[in-house]
């Protein structure tokens, strides 16, 4: 091409890396798994970079992410007159690493690379949100250091200004013209200008991101107490996991409540930022456990030094603009600890000394959307990209996690040949990605490293907790609410909330029920009708509100539709029953047993909209002013006040009768993580677990603070029924507005699943999928919630013995487009809800 300049030879050709690109665009396209290529104006153009590229007819601008950069190699069969150029770069860029875990993540979860890549970098972020830039000046390069030479050339005023300017600390460029101007003491920018025409100064652009409202302040329940003594078990934990940072593993921290497993996180950090290393660090939700991240800011807030704080926060009470200067922030090391949500697992830290996830057991790391992915079982995927240790710390640890910590490996199957390096996060082998496939000569090991927090710190004890049988307190014919069917409290809680009270005590109320009855039905036992949504297989949720007319809404739990409550039946005309104990209700109660209004406050989604009103419901609390908190699973989560007594279950039985395999567990981990909330101080703590099935072993068991016994009970009941963390499992969930659609559509999935699992790969000889056999492959079958949103829902499950052989049929069903994560196909990669 002409030029009116002339070109260096490197101008004349480009450099053969760097001509074309592989862009994941952000579109839920399954048929480009790799990106589409892009022919790329700009050399320097790395991996990881956010751009924006024409896409199908129209050429429509679409935003995307680069995977690849390269020469002809990426073009393949394409003709490079075919290829289109990108349109732009936006400035955004995500680290390398994350666009390697992003490729693992779209196989794994079965989930096109581009939505992959679109989910790992926030809105705010793509669209710069609060994104500010400096018009700054600078020193030219090429500008000489000594001043004579322009002495004759350059007017008084300007050599002035050019002297001071050269006078300047290494520190003060480059520096905004106006404020440069007061500093040297100009009276106009005019120099500084006529030093940028005669090339001595440059100028130059800084970017910032500004945003109005700071991050929601965690500090206020933060734990400034001086730095703990670390007992023996706890120096042994930071020690052993201290000693693998710079190598990947995974180590499980299994301690008590009140153990004080977050001091173990704080000192394997301090060893990682004293090694150089930075530190990410997952919570289940910060605005549910701003006690535990203001403990992280405490800690390290000043390690960036003077000019930044060290601690990134990424949670979902941030607005826009706070989520890109954090986001930032983390990517420009000005932060070099990151404590967030399930979605922080993707923050741009670079340089990676140690992962945490803390309460990994919560199901809240799951993202039931695209992708479908585990956030715990992602941050152990980055930590073996990044190579450097992860700690999962939980009282109630998940079955998954503790089996890959307890269990030794059955003896090695060979190397399975198509499936590749199988690295599997939750259960698989924990073999670096390229390390071969090998039957190691090792004596065989737990996968996980475990280390055991049996006591609680200072002067905390575990509870007592005692179970209550409910037909008996119903039996006794006294229950508050004047002997009310359905009422929630007993006379032994009562009792006892009466005693706490007394004596100056705190007491927290689990209720998992949110509303103020859960069924509004016909009164008639000969009529049957209940209220249910017109688009979900499922009852209507009575919220009351006394500004609303007939005292309330119906509310779906599922669609979030509402309706005005009904006053009869529309069957038969008689009065409704309102049947159901929900929160609202229990507060009502509640207040008929005289506890003042003021010092009761119940805790759920509805009473708390923002994170703002968590903040401030927890240090109404912590003051003393309330003395009852009363709520759903909010109030089972990290909260540490030394004054709480009292714990009551009202229902241990509303996680136990769901249709799930893993009912007990979740009732198990809920009854033990809300009993941890009492007795953190120097009073003895009391628990009270209200339940119609008091022989049940989930909650004898919790009530005996007694996980190992659970989890060795429940593992066996997993193996001998070959369920998950035994075997691996897939959930494949079609939906359509007609019911027939989507039984066909899982049964044509179904269909492909069996064929493969009886075809000729699944023999056992050399040619087949050793394993593959063994696939257990159930359904179709209406989802248990076979309707949500108008859209009709079944479920196809599949049961393998391991993470790689389900990955075989899930690929093989994928390539053969059968199998799609779109609108009507949700996919899911280890399930953590059957609903
Ligand atoms: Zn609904
Ligand atoms: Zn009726």
């Amino acid at each position: 091409m002409d030029s009116l300049f002339p070109t260096s030879p490197s101008d004349a050709a480009p450099p053969a890396t760097g001509r074309y690109a592989r862009i994941a665009v952000e579109r839920g396209l399954d048929s480009a798994p790799e990106g589409l290529t892009y022919a790329s104006p700009w050399p320097d153009l790395e991996v990881g970079e956010r751009v924006e590229v024409p896409l199908g007819r129209g050429d429509r601008r679409t935003g995307g992410i680069v995977v690849a950069v390269g020469g002809d190699e990426l073009l393949g069969a394409l003709k490079p007159r075919g290829i289109k150029p990108i349109a732009n770069r936006v400035g955004a860029k995500l680290p390398e690493p994350l666009v390697r875990l992003a490729l693992w993540m779209a196989e794994y979860y079965v989930c096109p690379l581009g939505m992959v890549l679109a989910g790992m970098m926030p809105s705010a972020v793509k669209h710069r949100v609060g994104r500010h830039v400096e018009k700054l000046v600078e020193v030219s390069p090429d500008a000489p250091a000594a001043d004579e030479e322009f002495k004759p050339r350059l007017p008084e005023a300007t050599l002035e200004a050019w002297k001071g300017i050269l006078a300047l600390d290494a520190g003060a460029m480059p520096a905004e013209p106006r404020a440069l101007a007061i500093r040297l003491g100009l009276a106009s920018i005019g120099p500084i200008n006529r030093l940028v025409a005669r090339g001595l100064l440059r100028r130059v652009e800084r970017e910032s991101v500004r945003s109005r409202s700071q991050a929601a302040s965690l500090e206020f329940l933060g734990n400034t107490a001086p730095r703990p003594e670390l007992n023996p078990a706890q120096a042994a934990a930071v020690g052993g996991i201290s000693s693998t940072l710079g190598s990947f593993g995974v180590h499980l921290l299994f301690g008590v409540t009140g153990s004080g497993k977050t001091e173990v996180y704080l000192r394997v950090i301090e060893h990682a930022l004293a090694a150089g290393r930075s530190a990410l660090v997952l919570v289940p939700e910060i605005a549910l456990t701003p006690q535990t991240a203001g403990r992280f800011l405490d800690r390290f807030g000043g390690v960036a030094g003077a000019a930044g704080r060290g601690v990134a926060v990424l949670h979902s009470g941030l607005s826009a603009g706070e989520r890109h200067r954090q986001w930032a922030m983390a990517a420009g090391g000005l932060a070099r600890v990151v404590v967030g949500v399930r979605s922080a697992v993707f923050a741009p830290i670079a340089n990676l000394g140690v992962i945490v996830v803390d309460e990994e057991h919560d199901s809240s790391f799951k993202q039931d959307q695209l992708p479908r992915y585990h956030g715990r079982d992602v941050a152990i995927k980055r930590a073996q990209v990044e190579a450097c240790p992860v700690v999962l710390g939980s009282a109630t640890p998940s079955l998954e996690s503790w089996s890959n910590a307890t269990h030794t490996d059955p003896p090695t199957p060979p190397p399975l040949r198509i499936l590749g390096n199988g690295g599997s996060p939750g259960g698989g082998r924990v073999s670096g990605p390229n390390s071969p496939n090998s039957v190691d000569s090792h004596p065989p090991r737990a996968k996980y490293r475990l280390w055991r927090l049996p006591d609680r710190v200072g002067a905390g004890r575990l509870p007592e907790v005692r179970i209550v049988d409910m037909s008996e307190e119903r039996r006794k014919g006294v229950l508050m609410g004047e002997g009310r069917v359905g009422a929630m409290i007993g006379p032994t809680l009562s009792g006892a909330l009466r005693d706490t009270l007394a004596v100056g005590g705190q007491a927290i109320l689990l209720l998992n029920r949110r509303g103020y009855a859960t069924h509004i039905c016909c009164a008639s036992p000969a009529c049957g009708w209940t209220l249910l949504c017109h688009a979900c297989d499922a009852a209507l949720v009575l919220h009351k509100s006394a500004n609303l007319p007939r005292g309330g809404v119906v509310r779906c739990h599922h669609c979030l539709g509402e309706q005005l409550v009904p006053d009869r039946c529309p069957v038969c005309s008689r009065a409704l029953s309102r049947l159901g104990t929900g929160t609202q209700r229990v507060e009502e109660d509640l207040s008929a047993m005289g506890l003042d209004a003021g010092s009761l406050l119940r805790v759920d989604s509805d009473s708390m909209e923002t994170a703002r009103d968590y903040f401030d419901a927890l240090s109404r609390f912590s003051r003393g002013d309330i003395r009852v908190l009363l709520g759903t699973q909010m109030v089972a989560k990290g909260l540490d006040f030394p004054n709480v007594r009292l714990v009551g279950v009202l229902s241990g039985d509303t996680s136990l009768h769901v249709p799930d395999f893993r009912a007990g567990e979740r009732t198990f981990q809920l009854i033990c993580q809300v009993a941890g909330r009492a007795g953190r101080g120097e009073h003895a703590g009391l628990v009270i677990v209200q339940t119609m099935s008091p022989r049940e072993p989930a909650i004898v068991l919790a009530s005996h603070h007694d996980y190992e016994s659970f989890a060795r009970a429940e593992l066996a009941t997993r193996v001998a029924c070959g369920l998950p963390p035994a075997t691996r499992m897939a959930r494949v969930v079609t939906r359509d507005e007609d019911h027939a659609a989507a039984l066909q559509h899982a049964q044509r999935v179904a269909t492909a699943m069996r064929e493969l699992v009886e075809g000729p790969e699944s023999r056992a000889d050399a040619t087949g999928v050793p394993g593959l056999s063994s696939v257990v492959v159930m359904g179709p079958v209406d989802c248990a919630v076979g309707r949500i949103a108008g859209q009709y829902r079944v479920a196809v499950e599949v049961l393998a013995p391991t993470a790689g052989i389900l990955r075989h049929l899930l690929s093989a069903l994928r390539s053969d487009k059968l199998l799609k994560s779109d609108a009507h196909t949700a996919v899911d990669v280890d399930p953590v809800s059957l609903m």
